[in-house]
């Protein structure tokens, strides 16, 4: 039987954090489907569009992923995909206490699910989606911290480049 498992998060913008835990998923999994969440209780910087594109760009060269977004409730979204399992990386002792809660009500809401945890490469365990932001919104450069394509989208959206500076 072929594994799949859905990857899920805001990716707003995708950085190499995530890149790395996808790439690591994708040799666990036959198919790994990122999938991009609608509806957060949090203002995003980019549309859901965007973040799609950016990681499509991004991730291109990784023959077994699927890059979606969705709406509603997680488990229906798995379900609905027919995969088994929930992708989430881990960077610090800071992320635990939510992802336990996440994992605990998603085993409530489905058994038949389970999540699989990563650990962060240390080298990443400082990377967020929202330093970036910080980072390129005062004109610095973002270029070790995010896939190529990514600062492009960036620079745009602040109407700003490193070489303003
Ligand atoms: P969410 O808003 O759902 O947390 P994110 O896009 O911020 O969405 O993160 C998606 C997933 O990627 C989460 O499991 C998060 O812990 C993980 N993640 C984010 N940054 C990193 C990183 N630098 N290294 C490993 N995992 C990460």
């Amino acid at each position: 039987m072929a594994s799949v498992a859905v990857y899920p998060g805001s990716f707003d913008p995708v950085t190499n954090g995530h890149v790395d835990i996808i790439e690591r998923s994708s040799k666990v999994f036959n198919k790994v489907i990122v999938a991009v969440l609608h509806n957060r209780n949090k203002e995003p910087l980019f549309t859901v569009d965007e973040r799609v594109q950016m990681l499509k760009e991004s991730i291109e060269y990784i023959p077994n992923i699927e890059i979606d977004s969705f709406n509603g409730l997680l488990v229906d979204y798995v379900r609905h995909k027919q995969a088994k399992t929930i992708v989430r990386g881990l960077r610090a002792v800071t992320d635990f206490e939510y992802e336990m809660q996440a994992a605990s009500i998603n085993r409530k809401l489905d058994p038949e699910l389970e999540t699989f945890f990563m650990m962060t490469n240390n080298q990443y365990s400082y990377l967020s989606s929202s330093i970036v932001k910080e980072v390129a919104k005062y004109e610095a450069d973002v270029g070790d911290l995010v896939p190529p394509p990514v600062p492009k989208y960036l620079y745009e959206k602040y109407g700003s480049s490193p070489s303003d500076r």
